[in-house]
């Protein structure tokens, strides 16, 4: 059985960052480590968007936008997203920024492969495909499985789900210098339930309808709603590019307690996908970064993860859209309708003090989340 010092079961964003971090630190040549994934990371399966202040991934961002509109049926405004600015980065862009840097290093070694197990065995770990068993030292684990949250009842679980069609139209009818980040004018019925979109020229955009729920919808339903969206748009004529969906889970529950010494479950197998948002990109540069740093100090995984006070914000927020999943739309408007949004986006970045965490809760209908940390407190 060939043996690595560490290897990753999973291969996307969390994985392929982390060993990014890995190379740039320099100090894991001598760790030979091996990725599996039962998908080669050749396709574009996805678009990553973030905002940031910094440069981070500056070389694979296809577009960038620094405004934005919120809407709802009442109200629309554009935010200023200065200091930040809104970006895009292709799935396979990522992937091949990583995978041209991983095939000069020795001590890397990518293999598609499903895996179907993989375990701790006191000092050391097993992984079986369905073709080999590898052991290891230690594991990285971003094979999701949603079994461990949907067990449960502590911890409410939504997901952010959509399907969106890039398109190419014949009529100029988008502002590529703005993008929509959520557009709530859509019938609710019920849900949370948005419109999301990103322009990248007059006639191009990726248009995605999402929901914040816990049932998912038929694929007809997202696509009407996009189709419609599109005709009040003033677009008649146009072509469909490209089509990407997705479930992101939306959830607190502490998936760190099934780390152990030798196993830590990354990206949102593990927790990093922040739960009010879905967001998990900018979530990812952070972990990835914090854990290089954590290896070269500690070996036991079960000391690497932190709790923050916004993770209990998130929880209320999640309990609430589970209870009365209508209120979302409401929400999010009261928040950037009154507030500041470079303050929301920091604290949607968990980077605020406390004195500006309340200044964007605040503004939240303050009944809702009274009940909600009363029924968490009591
Ligand atoms: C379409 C889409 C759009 C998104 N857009 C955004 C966005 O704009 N901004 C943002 O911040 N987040 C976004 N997300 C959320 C999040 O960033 C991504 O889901 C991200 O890829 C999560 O990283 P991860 O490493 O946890 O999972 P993944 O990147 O999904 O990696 C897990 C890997 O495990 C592999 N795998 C699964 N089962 C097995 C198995 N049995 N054996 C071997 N390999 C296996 C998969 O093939 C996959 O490559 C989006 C998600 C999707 C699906």
């Amino acid at each position: 059985m060939k043996h690595y010092h560490y290897i990753f079961t999973g291969s996307g964003l969390a994985a392929l960052m982390t060993v990014y971090e890995m190379v740039l630190s320099g100090k894991f040549e001598d760790k030979s480590i091996l990725l599996l994934d039962e998908n080669s990371k050749k396709t574009n399966d996805r678009t990553w968007c973030f905002w940031a202040e910094n440069k981070a991934f500056d070389e694979i961002v296809s577009k960038k936008w620094s405004s934005a509109w919120f809407k709802n049926k009442k109200f629309e405004e554009k935010l200023a997203l200065h200091p930040y600015q809104y970006k895009m980065v292709k799935g396979l862009d990522f992937y091949t920024l990583i995978f041209d840097l991983i095939s000069s290093q020795k001590n890397i070694h990518f293999t598609t492969q499903k895996v179907i197990d993989f375990q701790e065995l006191g000092n050391h770990c097993v992984v079986k495909t369905e073709t080999e068993s590898y052991s290891c030292n230690q594991i990285f684990n971003s094979i999701f499985h949603p079994e461990i949250v949907t067990n449960q009842t502590q911890y409410p679980f939504l997901h952010q789900h959509f399907i969106g069609w890039f398109i190419k139209s014949k009529e100029a009818v988008f502002s590529p210098d703005c993008a929509t980040f959520m557009d709530f004018s859509v019938a609710q019925k019920g849900n949370t339930r948005f419109m999301y979109v990103l322009p990248t020229s007059e006639t191009e955009a990726l248009l995605e309808y999402t929901l914040f729920s816990q049932e998912l919808l038929q694929k007809e339903e997202y696509e009407t709603e996009i189709k419609k969206y599109i005709q009040k748009l003033g677009c008649t004529d146009y072509e469909i590019i490209e089509k990407e969906q997705g479930n992101i889970p939306m959830t607190c529950y502490p998936f760190w307690k099934h780390n152990s010494k030798n196993i830590l479950h990354i990206g949102s197998a593990g927790g990093w996908t922040k739960a009010s948002t879905g967001y998990t990109f900018t979530n990812t540069i952070k972990k990835s970064k914090a854990l290089v740093q954590f290896l070269n100090k500690e070996s036991d995984f079960r000391k690497f993860h932190k709790t923050n006070k916004f993770w209990f914000y998130d929880l209320l927020l999640l309990d609430i859209l589970a209870k009365k999943n209508e209120v979302g739309a409401a929400i999010f408007s009261a928040m950037f309708e009154k507030g500041n949004s470079t303050i929301i986006f920091k604290f949607l970045d968990e980077e605020t003090s406390f004195w500006e965490d309340l200044q964007v809760i605040w503004k939240c209908p303050k009944g809702l989340f009274v009940k909600a940390l009363l029924r968490r407190l009591f």
